[in-house]
């Protein structure tokens, strides 16, 4: 869709894809670009978080992993919702509940289960239908949205996500509780990385026509300014 923008200028309504790994930025990259750009960001994770909080709350875990099929019973009457940074499972907000270690543990196994992907991919492509997007996970290039006119991977050490994850995870908790184990926040990390990227159903992987960019040693500015320019001139490009 194009529209004509106040500079005279035709803009279109493109879709923005941020994939990669755990902790590497795309989250923050991705919000601070949609803000930007006047564009709605989605975030992909919270979608498989809240899926996988359901099973936990259900009970169904256990069953899940015996009978991956049972995972069908649960989608049946589901319902995600995003306003503005809120998520919202069957009508109830889980921002905080999806980002508990538990579901972080799961959602690996969870988001590998193909019924799984086959219903959120869908509601995502549902969500994105009118452009103006910017959706990050780990297969939205490569499956979601395979001709988004601007795709993105973005990487980043290892052990600069786990430092970025025990920043965020210092700051969140309440004053006295015991800090994070810094090694096992990294290892947790990895194994996550090795889980998505080894899965059948749409593993994590770089679409060859994304631009990669390794936030290892980047400031949040500079990982916006460099999505949001691409963006911009994408958008002037009319393609
Ligand atoms: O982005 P976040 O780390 O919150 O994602 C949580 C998990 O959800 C990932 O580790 C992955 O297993 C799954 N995921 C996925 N596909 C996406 C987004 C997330 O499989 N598009």
């Amino acid at each position: 869709m194009k529209l004509l923008h106040k500079s005279g200028i035709r803009k279109k309504h493109i879709i923005i894809a941020i994939d990669g790994p755990a902790a590497s930025g795309k989250s923050t990259t991705a919000r601070k670009v949609a803000q930007r750009l006047g564009y709605t960001y989605i975030d992909t994770g919270a979608m498989y978080r809240s899926v996988t909080l359901k099973a936990l709350r259900q009970g169904v875990l256990d069953e899940v992993r015996r009978f991956p099929e049972n995972i069908a019973d649960l989608l049946q009457e589901i319902t995600i919702h995003f306003d503005g940074d809120t998520v919202l499972l069957d009508g109830r907000d889980v921002t905080s509940d999806i980002r508990d270690n538990r579901v972080s543990r799961e959602v690996s196994f969870i988001s590998s289960l193909k019924p799984v992907r086959d219903k959120l991919v869908e509601m995502q492509q549902e969500l994105g239908r009118q452009g103006s997007v910017v959706m990050d996970g780990r297969d939205i290039g490569t499956v979601v949205f395979p001709d988004a006119e601007l795709k993105i991977f973005l990487v980043a050490d290892a052990r600069e996500r786990a430092r970025r994850r025990y920043a965020e995870l210092v700051a969140k908790s309440p004053e006295g509780s015991e800090y994070p184990d810094i090694d096992q926040l990294e290892e947790e990390i990895k194994r996550r990385d090795r889980d998505d990227e080894e899965r059948e159903h749409a593993p994590l992987k770089k679409h060859p026509e994304a631009y990669e960019i390794d936030t290892s040693s980047l400031t949040i500015e500079r990982q916006v300014d460099s999505v949001y320019s691409l963006a911009v001139d994408i958008q002037k490009r009319g393609r």
